[in-house]
């Protein structure tokens, strides 16, 4: 099962300025001019090895869209996506693709109704297409009326009334598991400002957990008893790790957000397989990114006791299979 990373970033876009890719093939240029290999390098093969070899924060972006991940469905006309975010945008263009001009259905699990996380939906272009059905699950009751909202005039063009798809608005009661898209879906409460919830996604044995704008207290033992249950076992845990720990116990507590150190406790706790930093800080830069990803790898070896924690830092067109 594919889960695709379509918007990894918190809070508001943060795309790549040009002085930011300038700098990027400065450093890339620089590299070359030191490589042994430098005089092989005009030859395309041996530019894409030496580039792949390169950090990824060098070769490549964290990237700017704001909260989308799609989890693979065992239909190729279904799709099953986490949150509306900008990201959303590509991925509907990506499974428009997949379905060569049949009609899909889209089932929408949505953590809460901030902005970053419905932003996307407006140029979700299944939705402007009769035909397509596109189902909105979410535990706020105001599902429907944030959404319509996002499409009032003066803040948009075309009211939400003039979509052309069927599109549904399911409230879900937390904790309560409900069959959605072929998976087994079960929402958590989380601590957020306005609320949000967190999925546990299960379909045949396998497990990933959608877990974003989550704030979690290290002195609150019971809330981090009750995460580590909701987090069990998982194949994948996709974690709001907007902060490092030293600002989310600082100046950043009551913000809302988490951290990479307690995802990785929450996740050895939970005997999870796999940890995916998400929600990046829009501030931070790839270096920072990066720098936050080898640091939280640190951390996982310097506190493990069994089991081997994967620990990745997802990014704009991550593709991860479990
Ligand atoms: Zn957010
Ligand atoms: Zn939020």
């Amino acid at each position: 099962m594919n889960i695709t990373f379509w918007g990894t970033r918190g809070s508001i876009s943060a795309p790549l300025s040009a002085s930011g890719v300038r700098s990027k093939i400065v450093d890339a240029v620089m590299a070359v001019a030191q490589a042994p290999e430098s005089a092989t390098l005009a030859e395309r093969g041996a530019a894409e090895a030496f580039v792949d070899a390169m950090p990824f924060a060098q070769r490549g972006t964290f990237g700017g869209n704001t909260s989308c991940v799609e989890v693979e469905t065992d239909r190729p006309d279904h799709f099953l996506i986490c949150d509306l975010g900008t990201g959303v945008r590509e991925a509907a263009l990506s499974a428009l693709g997949r379905l060569e001009g049949r009609s899909g259905t889209f089932d929408v699990l949505l953590s809460h109704l901030h902005w970053d996380h419905i932003m996307g939906f407006p140029f979700f272009v299944p939705a402007y297409i009769p035909g397509h059905v596109i189902r909105i699950h979410g535990c706020h009751a105001q599902l429907e009326e944030a959404l319509k909202a996002q499409q009032s005039a003066p803040c948009f063009p075309v009211p939400f009334a003039a979509l052309g798809a069927t599109i549904e608005f399911h409230v879900l009661t937390p904790g309560e598991t409900t069959e959605i898209a072929g998976f087994s879906v079960t929402p958590t409460p989380q601590h957020h400002g306005n609320d949000s919830y967190g999925y546990r996604l299960e379909r045949a044995g396998k497990c990933v957990v959608y877990s974003t704008d989550s704030e979690h207290r290290i002195e609150d033992d019971t809330d981090l008893e009750r995460f580590a249950r909701f987090f069990q076992g998982a194949d994948l845990v996709i974690f709001d790790a907007m902060y490092s720990l030293a600002d989310a116990a600082t100046v950043k507590e009551d913000w809302g957000h988490s951290s990479n150190v307690m995802g990785v406790e929450l996740c050895q706790r939970a005997g999870a397989k796999r940890l995916a930093l998400f929600h990046h800080e829009p501030v931070h830069g790839d270096a920072k990114l990066q720098a936050l990803l080898e640091q939280t790898l640190r951390y996982e070896i310097l506190t493990r006791e069994s089991n081997v924690l994967d620990v990745i830092a997802g990014y704009d067109g991550l593709v991860v299979s479990v």
